[in-house]
């Protein structure tokens, strides 16, 4: 339920409504616009009398809200949520590149690519450290050693840095990482997703490979409800009946949680096609569609990378993408700052 306050009304009167709703056990989301000031309700709001908040002469409406999701609502908090990562801002206006490799394999590897993808114009390194594998023979990613080299690679050349979270035991270890990756695999991971929202880090939230728009909010709005507003959506690509790509990306996601959510929502073209070269079209058409950033996968040598090199861009084919990205950013009145 939201409840619209009117504009200049009295201190007095509306510590008494929000007291009154706090004593029926409900929690109060406040949003301030330029000219509003919305009181959003967190809780069973079944019993609430709506017509007698309606009659009170500060209140101008009363709304009950119909989806499950409340704090990650648009209606709850209409101005877009801006999500801050040591500086960079994801949401409003701003645009945000974040690239590197999969996975974190030694030293020389991923400071080169870090350095490489700056000089491109990234903002953000990605690289994982603990790696989520459809095999248990596969490559796991290096764990805390891989941690150590991403951290060593985030002091050489500032950028701030985004790796993925598995379980709630390596917790400890992220307290230098900027943005905590939840993995598609585990976007319906409670647990994690209830750790997560304790902390205040900005999270980036896959979603899940056969997961319904719905439930990805319903994930985000696990991680809010613990208190953790800095939630960011990344569409990623789900699962079809079409085999010729990893994925397909549902670019229409972009627009549509334009108006369902407040959150701000980035693409990541790599895992979504699983082809290096579509990597460059379908980051121009989320662009396109509307996406606040990119995740995109690059390797110095995709060929030997130790996962994912097939939808791994090059240096150079990435620096050409960032170009074109630019290119199309006035258009989508978006800035990369
Ligand atoms: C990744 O970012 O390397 C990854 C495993 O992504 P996803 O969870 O989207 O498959
Ligand atoms: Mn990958």
């Amino acid at each position: 339920m939201i409840i619209v306050i009117k504009n200049g009304c009295d201190k007095k009167q509306l510590d008494n409504l929000t007291s009154w709703i706090e004593k029926q056990g409900l929690r109060i989301d406040r949003s301030n616009g330029e000219n509003t000031q919305i009181l959003g309700l967190v809780g069973d709001t079944s019993k609430v009398d709506v017509d007698l908040i309606q009659s009170l002469d500060i209140v101008e409406s009363v709304k009950r809200i119909q989806e499950p999701y409340k704090l990650a609502n648009r209606k709850f908090h209409p101005e877009d949520t801006i999500v801050d990562v040591a500086g960079h801002k994801f949401g409003g206006n701003n645009f945000q590149i974040i690239a590197g490799p999969c996975s974190v394999e030694n030293e020389k590897q991923i400071i080169g690519i870090a350095n490489a993808v700056k000089a491109a114009g990234a903002n953000i390194l990605r690289g994982g450290a603990f790696k989520p594998r459809t095999s248990p023979y596969a490559f796991q990613g290096l764990g805390g050693d891989g941690l150590k080299l991403l951290l060593k690679a985030k002091e050489e050349t500032g950028m701030p840095i985004c790796t993925e979270l598995m379980a709630e035991k390596y917790l400890d270890l992220f307290e230098d990482v900027d943005i905590i990756q939840i993995g598609a695999r585990n976007m319906q991971n409670f647990d994690l997703l209830k750790t997560v929202g304790k902390t205040k880090k900005p999270i980036l939230l896959k979603r899940g490979l056969a997961n319904t728009i719905q439930e990805w909010l319903m994930s985000a709005e696990y991680i809010m409800s613990e208190g953790n507003p800095n939630v960011i959506l990344c569409e990623r690509g789900i699962r079809t009946f079409e085999p010729y790509t990893r994925n397909t990306l549902d670019l229409s996601a972009i627009p549509l949680l334009r108006d369902l959510t407040h959150l701000p929502v980035i693409v990541d073209p790599s895992h979504a096609s699983g082809i290096a070269k579509l990597v460059a079209p379908m980051s121009l058409a989320a662009v396109g569609a509307g996406t606040d950033g990119l995740i995109i996968e690059v390797h110095n040598d995709p060929p030997h990378a130790l996962c994912d090199g097939a939808q791994s861009l090059r240096p150079e084919q990435f620096e050409d993408l960032v170009k074109k990205i630019d290119v199309m950013l006035p258009l989508v009145n978006r800035e990369r700052k």
